[in-house]
């Protein structure tokens, strides 16, 4: 059996919708399992929509009739009649529901999010399944709740293999044979009962829980691009395709801030040696890209550029010249920790550390709070990381790309370069 994933993209609007039962229609042979994300952006309008709900502001109705008005023109152009699409409406109400009712002022920020936000996939998926079986593709909606069982962290849930794994393959490996089945993405349900959420663009990570859980032949994600670039097509003038990576490759390009996979993908997939197409759902007659096993690691060695803006650059210094080792930088690191930030790149002196970091005021807050009484510590906005993976000494090629930008921090490691713009 196979496992397709597709992103909101590909199901933005009735006709992306169409294009999606297109390609199920031609590429998919033998027994299917789907995952589906949210509609277009309508994920970040629930994000809006839980911020306007928990603070209780006006507006919380204007998004809840936006995010309506949205999925009913999709309803309306894909033609499907009232009585088929009732479950959407369901869904709509209880949404509803939920943001006119007074909040439970015990219940925490993240959970009311894991309430309000997965009904982007599962309304989604419903106007999926229900197209598709209107227009005679058979399939059957499945809630993806009742088999990624998570650890109960509200919006970076931890997947329970152990009762997972058992739950998709005993119950929905029968199914398969009978007809393709049409999931969530991105959703799941704590041991406590209640809804968790992966991540944003947990999507992908999802279709490989599905993968490894019932030995899937391989996954395919389908993008609105040709496979994986060695730059983002929307900053670089031409980027290459890259046609093979190995899963080393991947997590590598994911770890450097390469948003073609979510990078928990790769572990399920490289432990049972399932590869992963990323193909284009525009034309799926082309080859896009593989990622596969491979002994030797590395499948390429195109140059890969990977460009980071809005980043903080933080300067950490000691106040009485001790040296940054050991215990001082225990100390960096586990307010780092506690303040939430993640490193994308790091340096130290003597006496000072220097980290960059994706903007966040009041992570900064809470660092600089934190670091206070031993350190000096200053701030630079406004940074571009740029890292060259598979980096091959092209100087003229980077001149160009850092133009007349100052490099604030330079590093090189076996695999990549890394430069911090400003
Ligand atoms: N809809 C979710 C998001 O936008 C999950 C996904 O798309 O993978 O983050
Ligand atoms: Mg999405």
């Amino acid at each position: 059996m196979r496992v397709f994933k597709f992103g909101g993209a590909s199901v933005k609007s009735a006709s992306a919708v169409k294009n999606v039962a297109e390609v199920l229609r031609t590429q998919s042979d033998g027994p299917l399992l789907v995952v589906i994300s949210a509609m277009g952006k309508i994920t970040n309008k629930l994000e809006s929509l839980v911020d306007a709900y928990y603070y209780n502001k006006e507006e919380k109705r204007v998004l809840y009739k936006e995010i309506l008005n949205f999925h009913a023109e999709i309803i309306q152009d894909l033609q499907i009649a009232e009585n088929e699409y009732y479950e959407v409406e369901n869904l709509l109400i209880e949404l509803e529901c939920i943001i006119e009712k007074k909040r439970d002022e015990s219940s925490p920020y993240d959970t009311e999010y894991d309430r309000i936000v997965p009904f982007g996939e599962l309304i989604s998926t419903k106007i999926v399944s229900t197209y598709l079986n209107k227009i005679g593709y058979k399939n059957r909606w499945i809630d993806a709740r009742n088999f990624v069982i998570t650890t109960n962290k509200n919006r970076a849930a931890n997947v329970l293999w152990e009762e997972s794994v058992p739950l998709i393959n005993s119950s929905l490996k029968p199914l398969l044979d009978r007809q393709t089945i049409i999931t969530q993405g991105f959703i799941g349900r704590g041991l406590n009962h209640k809804n968790t959420t992966l991540g944003r663009e947990g999507s992908d990570y999802t279709a490989a829980i599905f993968a490894y859980a019932l030995d899937a032949e391989s996954v395919t994600i389908w993008k609105d691009v040709d496979g994986v670039m060695n730059a983002d097509p929307r900053k670089f003038e031409n980027p290459v395709l890259i046609d093979k990576l190995s899963y080393n490759e991947a997590i590598e390009l994911a770890y450097y801030g390469a948003s073609v996979i979510h990078p928990k993908t790769i572990q399920p997939l490289k432990n049972k040696k399932i590869p992963l197409y990323v193909k284009s759902f525009l034309d799926p007659s082309k080859p896009g890209t593989v990622v596969m096993e491979n002994d030797n690691c590395a499948l390429n060695d195109i140059q890969c550029y990977i460009v980071k803006e809005y980043q903080s650059m933080v300067t950490i210094a000691t106040k009485d010249f001790s040296f940054i080792v050991e215990d001082n930088l225990e100390l960096i690191f586990s307010a780092l920790n506690k303040a939430g930030i993640q490193l994308n790149m790091m340096q130290n002196s003597a006496i000072s550390f220097i980290g960059c970091y994706n903007e966040d005021t009041l992570k900064t807050e809470e660092l600089f709070a934190l670091l206070a009484d031993k350190f000096e510590v200053s701030l630079a906005k406004d940074n571009t990381l740029l890292t060259v993976f598979n980096y091959n000494d092209g100087k003229s090629e980077l001149d160009l790309i850092i133009g007349l930008r100052r490099v604030r921090l330079e590093q090189k490691s076996n695999s990549a370069l890394q430069l911090l713009l400003n």
